[in-house]
């Protein structure tokens, strides 16, 4: 009997909870819990909510919620309680004994494809002679039996075979009615393992729902002929669904897979989880809005995750659609989903079926890369052929390097064309500028503290958009998640998994993003090693510091120097995931699945689109921070110096020594100079100048900073024929006659700013993320330590070449 069937005043024991994982959950957290005794405060006929009592709290329940849970009346189950003290059957011995009689009954559906051994599973099981035949539609509908085993009754229903649980064809649209309306408790995926990829499509539909699932991994015996080898207990912990082998014509392994399937109805099995098969981000966005508003609604059937409901509706599943008609938010939800429909249709110029479609096969051939050997080859197609080479043992890595080393080397050739073409803009509206406005300090101010400042960053625009272009082809063309793969071995090897890549990947762009996106991986302590060496992966931002200096100092490899750079990063975050492995994470091994899926070649519009709105971000960033911070800069090097020339006296003993210098600037000291030369006796030993060291400090708000106070210290010499940057920064010093960078400081310099302090906005993130402020702070320490390390390390060596 069910819940709603209860009228006022009656009480009735729960039996069990029906539904998909996260209501079951949310309905335990409630009170709701098998022995518990729940009472109907209030339940007037048509009256949704319903009133309950349950462990002295009230909670009131929708009649379709109330509905999955299964009770016995308290007068049938023929109990006793004293009621003013007891709120479970177990309070009573003999209570228990009969309840558990009501409890030991699992109801059990067999769901597979067409032809993978249902109804001979059934037949076994249950002693009866269904018809058995080679081809599929044998079974149209269906067929019920009952049999004991381990001390439980198990109801078992043979249903018709299915590809997917779409509603295409009377069969899916009579399966998951059956899973609807009749929620068993737990669901015999019978897979056969003679074709795994096209049986696990439906596993994964299966998974979205968030329903009990063993699966039955039948034709086991075929498997074992034909050579091939399947880890079938690591693919089981990657999706989340116990996996037991079974030969149904025989019988072999079904009393294995009854004892599965009792483990699970019991909770006790600790394979099961609930995993998310990942569409892809722009899918994923969308789904991510629909689930909210989904979520939102009470009159929408609990009966099937929000997820699956959400992804049904993308698919223009109409039955789907008849379940959440009845919500009075239904004209909304459906409006969402034709907005988001048609945003993720025209990025990918791809109907959305074949998208999701392409995400599942994705996810299980990435499941079955690591856990299926073949014995022999024999399909071949182009997705095949090209992960032979690019996920090769021995070729995988050299591609990679060569893939990394092709971006950089667009990013640098291909984008200094447009960056000189902005750079001459900005040169004339600086010339401009000092031309036609009268001396004074906002002259100054507008062409050496703006111009100079945000100029000197905009510049690297193309740059930027370039990489971004980059890592959103590899993205989409699905190269990504091949490099991830790759990378896997070696993540294991620093005690991470291959998942933790991509978010790394990313930070390449920028770290906060990156931090933010490594929530998908599952395992806590790998989340938090994760997040704490993603700032080691070189965020774009730096990458002006790294065009500007690589371009005056190292122009014939730029390429290689940049590689150099970023692999410097991944070393170091290697070494730091690895340290923190060891001293303060205990090992954890929860698998995932890492999905391979086909190469495409991606839409113009959708990397376009990507790209946009990163270089948007920095666009703003520039019309912000970074302006503000070149004002302030700007007006740190310039006072206290003009203001009042005539009364201070030099205190800088270097500097009287040169009295005799022209400027008159020279003759005190700038805040900003102040700040740098306190700072500098630490920073000198890596080669760094007091206009270095003000540029790092000033780039802990924003790492474009460095550049953009690059830009406003060096002002340059108004009579010098070419003012650009990289000039500037290699003209001699006024005072020591040397110029502030040489290749060895050039070189210490960008390491360190390569590896120190993460930028605010990154710090923010790792705290947020980590929920905790140690983290964050762990991260500033840490990293500029290491820095300041490594530039030493790099300065030296340099020196002696
Ligand atoms: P259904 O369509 O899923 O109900 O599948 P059937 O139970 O009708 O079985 C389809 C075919 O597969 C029949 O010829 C069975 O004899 C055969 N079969 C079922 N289970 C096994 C198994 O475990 N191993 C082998 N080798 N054949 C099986
Ligand atoms: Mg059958």
């Amino acid at each position: 009997m069910r819940l709603d069937e209860l009228t006022t005043g009656q009480q009735g024991v729960i039996v069990k909870i029906l539904g998909h994982g996260a209501f079951r959950k949310r309905m335990i957290e409630m009170g709701f819990v098998k022995g518990h005794i729940v009472k109907v405060l209030l339940h007037a006929p048509l009256r949704d909510p319903i009133k309950y009592e349950i462990l002295d709290y009230e909670v009131s329940l929708r009649r379709t919620e109330a509905h999955l849970v299964e009770i016995i009346p308290l007068e049938d189950a023929n109990i006793n309680i004293d009621e003013r003290k007891s709120r479970t059957v177990f309070d009573d011995k003999n209570a228990e004994e009969r309840f558990n009689t009501h409890r030991k009954v699992i109801n059990i559906a067999l769901v597979g494809n067409p032809n993978c051994g249902k109804t001979s599973l059934f037949n076994i099981a249950s002693g009866a002679r269904e018809h058995v035949g080679n081809y599929s539609g044998v079974t149209v509908d269906a067929k019920e039996g009952v049999f004991d085993y381990g001390g439980y009754q198990f109801n078992i229903v043979d249903l018709p075979g299915t590809y997917s649980l779409a509603s295409y064809s009377p069969e899916e649209l009579y399966v998951r009615r059956y899973l609807r309306d009749e929620t068993p408790d737990v669901i015999i995926n019978v897979v056969a393992s003679s074709n795994l990829e096209r049986n696990l499509y439906l596993t994964t539909e299966l998974i979205d729902m968030d329903r009990s699932v063993v699966i039955a991994l039948n034709m086991y015996d075929e498997l074992e002929r034909s050579g091939n080898k399947l880890d079938y207990k690591l693919l089981g912990e990657m999706i989340g669904v116990p996996i037991v082998p079974t030969v149904s014509r025989t019988g072999e392994g079904l009393n294995k897979l009854f004892d599965t399937i009792i483990a699970v109805y019991e909770d006790r099995n600790n394979a099961v989880r609930h995993i998310h098969v990942n569409l892809g981000e722009d899918v994923e966005q969308g789904l991510n809005i629909l689930k909210d508003a989904i979520k939102k609604d009470h009159y929408i059937s609990p009966h099937f995750s929000p997820r699956y409901i959400a992804i049904k509706l993308l698919e223009h599943d109409s039955e789907v659609e008849n379940f959440i008609s009845e919500s009075p938010d239904a004209e909304k939800i459906k409006l969402l989903r034709d907005r988001e429909l048609n945003r993720i249709e025209q990025l990918h110029n791809e109907d959305i079926s074949s998208i999701i479609a392409g995400e599942k096969y994705g996810f299980i051939a990435g499941a079955l890369a690591e856990t299926f050997v073949k014995s022999n080859r024999n399909t071949v197609n182009t997705t095949h052929i090209i992960d032979a080479f690019v996920t090769n043992k021995l070729f995988g890595f050299p591609i990679f390097i060569l893939i990394m080393l092709l971006c950089f080397w667009t990013t640098f050739e291909i984008g200094s064309y447009p960056m000189g073409w902005i750079e001459s803009i900005v040169d004339w509206l600086g010339e401009f500028v000092r031309q036609i406005m009268p001396d004074g300090a906002l002259k100054d101010l507008i062409s050496d503290g703006i111009i100079g400042g945000v100029g000197g960053v905009i510049v690297f625009l193309p740059n930027i958009l370039i990489l971004y272009f980059c890592i959103s082809f590899m993205e989409d063309s699905g190269y990504m998640a091949r490099a991830a793969f790759i990378m896997d071995k070696l993540m294991h090897r620093i005690g991470l998994h291959g998942k933790s890549f991509i978010p790394l990947v990313m930070g390449f762009g920028c770290n906060v993003p990156a931090v933010l996106a490594s929530r998908s991986i599952e395992s806590k302590s790998s989340r938090i090693i994760t997040i704490l060496i993603n700032p080691f992966m070189s965020c774009s931002a730096r990458l002006p510091i790294y065009v500007l200096l690589i371009g005056t100092f190292f122009d014939k490899h730029a390429a290689l120097v940049f590689l150099a750079l970023y692999l410097l990063g991944i070393v170091v975050a290697m070494v730091t995931a690895r340290l923190l492995r060891k001293i303060y994470f205990k090992k954890d091994v929860t698998p995932f699945v890492m999905e391979l899926p086909p190469y495409r070649i991606p839409t113009l519009r959708a990397s376009l689109r990507h790209t946009w709105g990163k270089g948007e971000q920095y666009l703003k960033k520039m019309g912000g921070i970074i302006l503000v911070a070149s004002i302030l800069v700007w007006a740190l090097n310039y006072f206290p110096i003009h203001n009042d020339n005539e009364t201070t006296p030099t205190t800088s003993a270097n500097i009287s020594s040169n009295h005799d210098a022209t400027a008159i600037d020279i003759e005190h000291d700038s805040y900003l100079e102040m700040l740098g030369k306190a700072v500098n006796p630490v920073m000198e030993p890596i080669g760094m100048h007091w206009r270095a060291t003000v540029s790092a400090i000033a780039g802990i708000p924003a790492k474009e900073i460095v550049v953009s106070t690059l830009g406003v210290l060096y002002t340059g010499n108004e009579e010098a024929s070419d003012n650009a940057l990289s000039t500037r920064l290699t003209t001699p010093d006024s005072i020591t006659g040397k110029p502030d960078f040489t290749p060895a400081s050039a070189l210490a310099f960008m390491v360190f700013i390569l590896l120190y302090c993460p930028c605010i906005a990154t710090i923010t993130a790792i705290v947020k993320e980590t929920g905790k402020w140690q983290y964050g702070a762990f991260s500033a320490i840490y990293n500029t330590a290491i820095a300041w390390l490594l530039a030493f390390a790099t300065y030296r060596i340099a020196l002696l070449f």
